[in-house]
């Protein structure tokens, strides 16, 4: 059994939590909170790379964001549906990674993967806290009813088959990323400090971002990379008045004690 998790950061692909908000993660870890990266696809469809290059690669880039937990599900890349089965897939790591706060990429996009990942990881927050729900023997009857994802399931299941009965959890708080959407954030957070190993994370992926020959009229060099990723940033930050910045959503309204307190200068 993990030890719970204070941030729980779900996302389609793996590198898409470096782009998104791997500094705030970098930033709470350096806080002291302990942080996780759920990734619910491998990657096999990339034009660069195998699954077995990114999951070394993730695992590389979660030590540079000192992340305390890392995993991937095995949703097929370029497939992410919100089907019943995949909120069990992540309803089950939800109970058994207890998160306070669960980051989700914003619910619209130009990448089918990105929209419904952000639907499937919130419907999966509510799923995990059912007291009535017990997910194993709904995966298991999934597995029964639908032969094409039994393997997948059985993986699943068989892999934390030391839980008998994980228990109820519900996230405090869901939060979303909207860095790859043109969306006014409603807050940002400071990642001025973090923002040079944020994008060293981002260049772990050596597979994906290193100039190389294939797919190179698709994946744009390094130095373009670091220009775009830095100026996202910059924007962002001085949104905010601050240097670089990482923009999120919130659904729920701000709670405010002392309206003397409150950061970001109006004039
Ligand atoms: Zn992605």
């Amino acid at each position: 059994m993990t030890a719970p998790l204070d941030i729980l950061a779900i996302a389609a692909h793996r590198d898409d939590v470096e782009q998104t908000c791997g500094g705030t993660l970098l930033k709470m870890a350096e806080l002291g909170r302990r942080t996780g990266i759920l990734d619910l696809t491998r990657g096999e469809m990339g034009t660069r790379g195998s699954a077995a290059e990114r999951e070394a690669e993730s695992a590389e880039s979660a030590r540079i964001l000192r992340a305390s937990w890392r995993e991937a599900l095995d949703i097929p890349d370029g497939r992410v549906e919100n089907t019943w089965a995949n909120r069990l897939k992540v309803a089950r790591v939800i109970r058994q990674t207890r998160p306070r706060v669960v980051i989700l990429p914003y619910w619209k996009g130009r990448h089918p993967d990105h929209y419904t990942a952000s639907q499937l990881g919130y419907e999966a927050c509510f799923l995990a806290g059912l007291a009535k729900l017990d997910i194993d023997t709904a995966l298991r009857n999934e597995n029964s009813a639908f032969s094409q994802v039994a393997s997948a399931v059985a993986s699943v299941v068989a892999h934390e088959k030391q839980d008998v009965r994980l228990a109820p959890h519900r996230p405090f708080k869901i939060i979303y990323a909207t860095l790859y959407y043109d969306i006014r954030p409603t807050f940002v957070v400071d990642i001025t400090d973090q923002f040079e190993s944020r994008f060293e994370s981002l260049m772990a992926y050596k597979s994906q971002f290193s100039d190389q020959e294939a797919g190179k009229d698709i994946f744009p060099a390094r130095a373009e990379i670091r220009a775009r990723v830095e100026s996202m940033a910059r924007f962002y930050g001085a949104l905010a008045g601050v240097t670089y910045g990482e923009p999120f959503l919130q659904k729920e309204v701000g709670l405010v004690e002392d309206v003397t307190a409150i950061p970001v200068k109006s004039i």
